[in-house]
């Protein structure tokens, strides 16, 4: 803690969104940097908290504390090899992690201006990258391998930490380019696709094979994997979206979020897409259906096509704004969230439940909706929902289903392993070491946990990577 007064006279500094008017007509990334000065200043903040609650709430385990004091003493390269010893993609992290450990900070606490852990973060890998730490490694082989399938977050770092440790690794993707949602979820304005293409380009200069366009369970046999490698890390996320099976469903203009979110994604990777299935919102009235993040990354999409007009709806009640004593520090708060997308421009609405799509020759025309009203929650049980038979319909040309995902597939890979599920559908392990028992496969990552975050995806690839290296080694 090189300034121990820092937290009291310095106030907490981000480095905020490129302005709407510069950002709405483009999908480059809208967060800003600081220069290296004020990102150093704020790293003076850190109190050094004998509990180091952010590294509590970070699911990697990083030493935030450890690295804020050397940024802030100006050892870059020494804060950066104490950030990779906890997280392989300080990069993504650093630009799209909720950041759990900030709403665990005593300064959130004590003045609701916690350390600007995750920009930190960000500017710290980005320096090693620019002044060159990063360099390829070539780890001493153990003529072992390993077969990773699927190349999200959870498998790229499964991957990562079993080549360093001297695995053969090959990442199999079902889809044209490795990175999961990454690549084909999150929108380029939160994360910049040139940043996913210099780690990988990094993962095959250290050995690591992908091999892309290649789905596991169909077009390449399963079984067949699992007994050519000594062990295989099952990564395939949580790919089922959450349907709204009601009358309409089936009319044209509606789909799904991530039918426009990975489309937009191809379209900027210059891959094509046959014209009949192109979804454009230009000039369009945009319903998005479910108030989560997935939703606001659809209402930075459309805005960015240019469309009429854009409304979020959510069935749940609005949440508090700043604080909720239901989560009390250090834990994560459940309050209202603005995202850079909301920002930008959108009709925000709550405890609005969706009854019927309503068509005219087969296309799309509008919603209608009833409100809803929740009685709190009785020791024990969840909130109870309540029509009131209040109804109205909002036009809509366009809707997106963004209500979440329930489970991976479980066709292909998973029927051809015959993988247990549990009872919510996604793939069963033994908690410890994330084996599925008898068997040298393993898993991690959304499909393990159901839908998650980057860094808890992360965290459980490296927890299986640790587990396959450990039985690799017993056997
Ligand atoms: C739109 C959207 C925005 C999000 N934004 C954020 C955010 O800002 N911050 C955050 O922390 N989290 C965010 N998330 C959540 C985060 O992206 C996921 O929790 C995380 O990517 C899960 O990682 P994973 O590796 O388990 O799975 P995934 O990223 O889903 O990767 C699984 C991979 O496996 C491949 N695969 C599946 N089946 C097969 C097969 N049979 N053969 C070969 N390959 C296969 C898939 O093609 C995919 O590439 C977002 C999610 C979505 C949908
Ligand atoms: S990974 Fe997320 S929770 Fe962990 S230190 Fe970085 S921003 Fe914080």
């Amino acid at each position: 803690m090189g300034n121990p007064k820092a937290f009291l006279t310095i106030h907490r500094q981000e480095a905020g969104y490129r302005p709407v008017h510069e950002r709405i007509d483009d999908f480059s990334e809208v967060e800003q940097t600081l220069n290296s000065s004020d990102r150093r200043t704020q790293a003076s903040r850190c109190m050094d908290c004998g509990v180091p609650f952010c590294h509590w709430a970070c699911p990697l385990g990083n030493k935030q504390p450890e690295w804020q004091d050397l940024l802030y003493k100006g050892k870059w390269r020494e804060a950066f090899h104490v950030l990779e010893q906890t997280c392989d993609f300080p990069e993504f992290t650093g630009r799209i992690c909720p950041a759990l450990c900030e709403k665990s900070c005593v300064l959130k606490l004590s003045c609701d201006e916690p350390v600007t852990i995750r920009e930190n973060e960000a500017a710290i890998v980005e320096a090693a990258f620019r002044e060159g730490y990063i360099r390829p490694v070539q780890p001493v082989r153990n003529d072992k391998r390993v077969a990773v399938i699927g190349s999200g977050p959870a498998g790229l770092a499964a991957a990562n930490q079993l080549n360093r440790r001297g695995y053969e690794v090959t990442v199999f993707e079902k889809y044209e380019l490795p990175g999961g949602l990454l690549r084909f979820g999150i929108p380029n304005f939160k994360l910049g696709k040139n940043i996913i293409d210099r780690r990988i380009r990094l993962m095959e200069q250290e050995g690591i094979v992908f091999k892309v366009n290649t789905m596991v369970g169909s077009e390449v046999s399963a079984k067949e994997i699992a007994s050519t490698f000594d062990a295989v890390c099952v990564a395939i996320g949580s790919e089922v979206p959450r349907d709204l099976p009601i009358e309409g469903r089936n009319l044209k203009g509606v789909h799904f979020a991530l039918e426009l979110l990975s489309q937009q994604n191809r379209i900027l990777e210059g891959i094509a897409i046959p014209p009949k299935d192109i979804i454009n919102c230009k000039g369009k009235k945009v319903l998005v259906i479910g108030g989560g993040d997935t939703g606001s990354d659809c209402v930075g999409t459309a805005n960015r096509h240019g469309a009429a007009s854009v409304t979020q709806i959510e069935i749940m009640p609005q949440p508090p704004v700043g604080h909720n004593p239901a989560t009390p520090w250090p834990l994560y708060p459940q309050v209202l969230k603005t995202s850079s997308s909301h920002e930008e421009g959108c009709i925000r609405r709550w405890n609005l439940a969706s009854v019927r799509f309503i068509g005219d020759k087969n296309t799309l025309k509008g919603v209608e909706v009833e409100e809803v009203e929740w009685l709190p929650a009785k020791e024990g049980s969840r909130p109870e929902m309540r029509k009131t038979g209040r109804t109205e319909v909002i036009e809509a040309d366009l809707v997106f289903l963004a209500m979440g995902f329930i489970h991976p597939e479980q066709e292909g890979l998973v029927k051809e392993l015959s993988l247990a599920v549990d009872t919510r559908g996604n793939i069963a392990v033994d908690p410890a070491t994330n084996q599925i028992a008898g068997t040298n496969i393993f898993a991690s990552g959304d499909a393990v946990s159901g839908a998650s975050l980057v860094v808890r995806a992360m965290a459980s690839g490296r927890k299986a990577a640790a587990a396959i290296d450990q039985y690799l080694r017993d056997k």
